[in-house]
């Protein structure tokens, strides 16, 4: 088995360095271009970089590879180095994990799809990671291997372009299939469930595609009816979110702030007093937050971009950021010198046991199931925490009124 793990690693060392082509209309960036359709242009072609993004297409790879050979051990490659980087314990743990969810939806008379190429037209499609359709049940499942962007399972329209492209694949498909599950696996996104699933029915996937997604891409290929949408999670990825004068009017709206007194430097800027805000006003505030931040970090880029060029930006400058101090001589030789001083071995190193986290992965590495930990684990309950109502998290009660409500005759 190693041998073909060697062959696959050839061949993906290969393809990796190869530039890959993108359809016109890509399923990962649809949340973007269907929602904004102005969007669209300004991010043709562009394709995620960087090694984060070469990080995730190991882990597909690796995924694909164990999916496609059963008696494979993700934990015997350990430590080897597949373009660039180390399958590290994270990997193997969460590639593993991953296989094992996808595994976990085969039947016999399942019919299985891996990293398959899926159209719904000739400028719309991209590569799905599984699908696997039992009976009237179609599952489609996609591994996001990023951990700062929590990616949501809710009406996903990349995974409904999927789901769509599977059905147009074959009329067969088509007339079994009754339910639709959409899956988002996200392992390294902290404080969520990393499994998350949505349910779709065959009709409503239908009729989304009639009035969203065509309608989208047909306004988009003929320049009519384009329109804005400003939100964080249809900007996030946007090209020019730093210059993009809808988001702009909307964030300095938000803040209620004009523009001219904004860029004014003689005008002091008055924000709202909180305390007087309405309930109304201060979620409108709330929504727009996460918008906010993220077009504050396209400005800083923008500015820092300009200084970096040679731009004079009075006001600003490059330095150097802070960095922890850090010993500068070898191990060895440094534990002498401080075992004299200290008189104790000791004294010169903490111990700390490793997180769960950290030894279900290393279980993980060593070939055993995670789960055998779970009796030593627990979760205590963190602290109140607001959030909005759409998240799946069960809400607390938050009044003595609720909470003494028993006691009511
Ligand atoms: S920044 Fe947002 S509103 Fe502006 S074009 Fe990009 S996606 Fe559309």
């Amino acid at each position: 088995m190693k041998k073909k793990f060697l062959a696959w690693k050839k061949d993906y060392e290969i393809e990796d360095s190869k530039e890959s082509s993108h359809a016109a209309f890509s399923p990962s960036g649809s949340k973007m271009w269907i929602n904004c359709t102005e969007s669209w242009q300004h991010n043709r072609g562009y394709s995620e970089e960087g090694t984060e993004a070469q990080r995730g297409s190991l882990a597909h790879g690796l995924g694909e590879f164990c999916l496609r050979n059963k008696d494979f051990k993700l934990n015997t490659v350990l430590n080897e180095v597949v373009a660039s980087f180390v399958i590290d314990e994270d990997m193997v743990y969460y590639v593993q994990d991953y296989v094992d969810l996808v595994n976990s939806y085969i039947e016999k008379r399942s019919i299985v799809g891996i990293e398959e190429k899926i159209f719904i037209n000739d400028d719309c499609g991209g590569t799905l990671d599984a699908s696997i359709l039992t009976g009237a049940d179609l599952h489609v499942i996609d591994l996001k291997y990023g951990q700062g962007v929590y990616v949501s399972e809710i009406d996903n329209p990349q995974l409904k372009i999927y789901a769509i492209g599977k059905l147009l694949a074959s009329p067969k498909i088509n007339r079994v299939v009754k339910n639709i599950f959409l899956h988002i696996y996200q392992p390294r996104h902290r404080g969520t469930k990393a499994h998350r699933v949505y349910k779709i029915s065959k009709e409503d996937l239908k009729k989304w595609a009639k009035e969203v997604l065509l309608p989208a891409i047909k306004d988009i290929k003929s320049g009519k009816n384009l329109r804005y949408c400003s939100n964080e999670g249809v900007c996030r990825w946007c090209n020019i979110k730093g210059s993009c004068k809808q988001l702009t009017s909307k964030n300095l709206e938000l803040a209620k702030v004009e523009f001219k007194d904004f860029v004014d430097p003689d005008k002091t800027i008055e924000l709202p007093n909180v305390n007087k805000l309405s309930n109304e006003e201060l979620t409108k505030i709330m929504d727009g937050i996460p918008l906010f931040i993220s077009w504050t970090g396209a400005i800083r880029n923008e500015l820092t971009a300009r200084v970096n060029a040679g731009e004079d930006i009075p006001g600003y400058k490059i330095v150097l950021g802070n960095k922890n101090r850090a010993w500068n001589i070898p191990e060895k030789e440094l534990t002498k010198k401080l075992v004299k001083a200290f008189k104790k071995e000791s004294e010169c190193y903490t111990r700390k046991i490793i997180s769960p986290a950290a030894a279900e992965k290393k279980i993980r590495a060593l070939g055993y199931n995670k789960k055998i930990l779970s009796k030593y684990i627990h979760k205590p309950e963190g602290a109140p925490l607001l959030v909005s109502s759409n998240d799946k998290r069960q809400g607390v009660s938050t009044t003595a009124i609720e909470d003494f409500a028993d006691f009511k005759e």
